[in-house]
């Protein structure tokens, strides 16, 4: 007759049942053979808990490798941007290509680069001026 131990034991038990339990699930599946199930679901474990971390790992991998950080070649404007994507500059609105290199113009197809030099200028003549001349596709007359 000690209500205030038996009590005292019941709270014991209950707050240790939930680990008993685990234990003797585990004890019980490895008991019967069945190990590499306690095997996997701790592997599961590790995996869920991994993942995250080498996603992270993965993709500042990766965006080391794609991220080009440069000047846009028109305004100067520092810019940063994936390998191989085209973007388009935020300052002067121009259409440009990420390369490895850096950032270029984006010229579509039928676009003819000029290098023009100004002849007018006289001895000035070694000045380069960046001319782009876009060849429009022929217009077709549907009739
Ligand atoms: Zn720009």
């Amino acid at each position: 007759m000690y209500p205030q131990g038996s009590k005292n034991y019941q709270i014991n038990f209950s707050g240790l049942g939930c680990w008993l339990t685990v234990l003797a699930v585990v004890w019980l599946l490895s008991a019967i053979g069945l190990g590499w199930i306690v095997k996997s679901i701790a592997f599961i474990v590790v995996l869920i808990l991994a993942t995250p971390v080498l996603a992270y790992l993965g993709f500042r991998w990766w965006l080391k490798r794609n991220l080009i950080e440069g000047n846009c070649p028109v305004c100067e404007t520092q810019l940063a941007g994936l390998k191989n994507a085209p973007t388009v500059c935020p300052n002067c609105r121009t259409q440009l290509q990420v390369t490895p290199q850096g950032f270029v113009r984006f010229t579509p197809e039928g676009t003819v680069e000029v290098n023009a030099v100004d002849v007018t200028a006289g001895d000035r003549s070694g000045d380069a001026v960046d001319v782009s001349v876009e060849v429009l596709p022929p217009v077709d007359d549907e009739r």
